[in-house]
């Protein structure tokens, strides 16, 4: 263990939880988390969902609460942003001018929404994105009051949950979203339509392939109409736009690391400099489960990733190999994905998709990659163990009447005998 200790920056949740496991391992060195944001360290998911209700308050967003950074002897330097890393030096400089040396450096820099390319999106006000703290209190403030006409653009993640949210609040959405189906990159079509249908009952207007071309407003400069196709003109009181995100790689780029739609790493998460990791949102890694690079955009991702990180500087080097999860909560529905749908080549539903409890079973070439369960948390608990040891699963045995998946939990010898 070098005198530098380790420096990490962003302090968001790969970057909190890598301070915290790297001390759950008995790591004594000196830690410093650099964020450019003010606040404590906090999480993001319920800023699509209670935070905007009011059933979850600010307080309880905290990752951790003040006390853990003075007895865990984490630094934390909060609303600082980091501008440079001098690799020669081992330092990372502050915008406020001062130098943090390191051994180890790690890079969870998050990501940022990406901006619509259209006439009015970059200077109109009441068109809103959705990452932060900052940008949830705007919204929370702008959906509290009479019934507003909200028009949401991309029916990813953050649209799909904040129109469920904005209904709950009784305002008046319309969801438009480029693609033929929601959630595509993310989804089964069973999925998506499933959850396009409970929009869809909420009294949502959702708009599939459809492009918008311009916001236009008169009065005072705020946003009043969506422009679609060039044609149709959509009232609107506020706009928020979630059309994904970008991985925040420019300082990794600055720095002359290796970068593409996020900062390249190997199996142990290490850049092509063996003292600076990368991990959550910004990191590009090799996936075992996908058989390529891929970036995942998750609280598991990003927690599961701090873990390895910490292992790897503290001397043990680990693959990470963590079974990829995700959740969504919109309306009644919890769906939680196990694995990874996309590029399946077959589907098995079980359950009743009309009474609001099933699962998407999905195959690559006969082998279980993922599974979608809507209200069937025992379906993704097993799921993701199943995953985990690489249990075999055919479509032909989910097919089968009578299909049992938690019999599949024990390995093979044993489920012959069961049977
Ligand atoms: P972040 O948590 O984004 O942290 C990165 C931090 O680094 C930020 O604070 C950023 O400002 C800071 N930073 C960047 N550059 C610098 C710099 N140069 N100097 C200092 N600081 C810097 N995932 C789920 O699994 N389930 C959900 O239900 C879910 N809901 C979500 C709802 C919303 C509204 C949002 C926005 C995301 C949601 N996510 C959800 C995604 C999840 O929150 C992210 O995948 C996760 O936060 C990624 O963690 P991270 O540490 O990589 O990045
Ligand atoms: P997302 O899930 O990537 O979805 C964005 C959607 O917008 C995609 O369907 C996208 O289609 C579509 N789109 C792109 N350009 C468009 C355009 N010009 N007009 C209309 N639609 C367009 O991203 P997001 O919903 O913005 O979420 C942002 C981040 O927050 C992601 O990291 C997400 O994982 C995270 N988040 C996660 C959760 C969760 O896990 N429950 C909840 C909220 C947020 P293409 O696929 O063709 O680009």
């Amino acid at each position: 263990m070098g005198a530098r200790g380790v420096v990490v920056i962003g302090a968001g949740q790969g970057g909190l939880d890598t301070a915290a496991a790297l001390r759950a391992r008995g790591y004594r060195g000196r830690i410093t988390l650099v964020g450019d944001e003010p606040a404590l360290p906090y999480q993001r998911p319920p800023l699509s969902k209670g935070f905007l209700t009011g059933d979850t308050a600010a307080g309880e967003l905290e990752l951790r609460p003040r006390a853990f950074f003075a007895a865990q002897n984490v630094e934390l330097l909060s609303g600082i942003r980091a501008t440079k890393i001098d690799r020669e030096r081992r330092a990372v400089l502050l915008e406020t001018g001062a130098t943090l040396p390191y051994d180890s450096l790690v890079l969870a820099t998050g990501a940022r929404p990406r901006t619509l390319p259209v006439p009015g999106a970059g200077s109109l006000s009441g068109v809103l994105t959705l990452r932060g703290l900052a940008d949830a209190e705007d919204l929370r403030e702008r959906l509290t009051g009479p019934p507003r006409r909200l028009v949401v653009i991309g029916a990813g993640f953050i649209g799909l949950e904040l129109a469920a949210t904005a209904r709950r609040l009784g305002h008046e959405v319309t969801v438009v979203e480029a693609q033929g189906r929601a959630l595509a990159r993310a989804l089964t079509p069973a999925m998506s339509a499933r959850l396009v249908a409970e929009h869809v009952d909420a009294g949502v207007r959702v708009l599939l392939d459809r492009e918008v071309t311009g916001l236009w407003g008169e009065s005072a400069g705020r946003v009043e109409v969506v422009e679609l196709d060039g044609a149709e003109r959509i009232p609107a009181d506020l706009v928020v736009v979630g059309i994904g995100v970008l991985p925040n790689t420019e300082l990794a780029a600055l720095a002359e690391l290796q970068v593409g739609d996020g900062i390249l790493v190997d199996a142990q998460l290490r850049t092509d400099d063996p003292d600076i990791y990368a991990l959550g949102d910004c990191a590009r890694f090799p996936s075992p489960h996908a058989g390529r690079h891929l970036r995942l955009e998750s609280v598991q991702n990003a927690s599961d990733q701090a873990k390895c990180v910490a292992a790897g500087i503290c001397g043990d080097r680990v693959p990470y190999t963590a079974v990829p999860w995700f959740w969504s909560e919109q309306y009644g529905l919890r769906l939680q994905i196990a694995g990874l749908t996309a590029g399946h080549d077959e589907t098995v539903v079980v359950g009743d998709p009309d009474a609001g409890r099933f699962s998407v079973f999905c195959f690559r070439e006969d082998r279980l990659t993922g599974v979608e369960s809507v209200n069937r948390p025992a379906d993704h608990g097993i799921a993701r163990r199943l995953l985990a040891s690489g249990t075999e699963l055919t479509a032909d045995d989910v097919r089968r009447p009578g299909f049992d998946l938690k019999t599949h939990v024990r390995g093979p010898q044993e489920r012959l005998s069961h049977a």
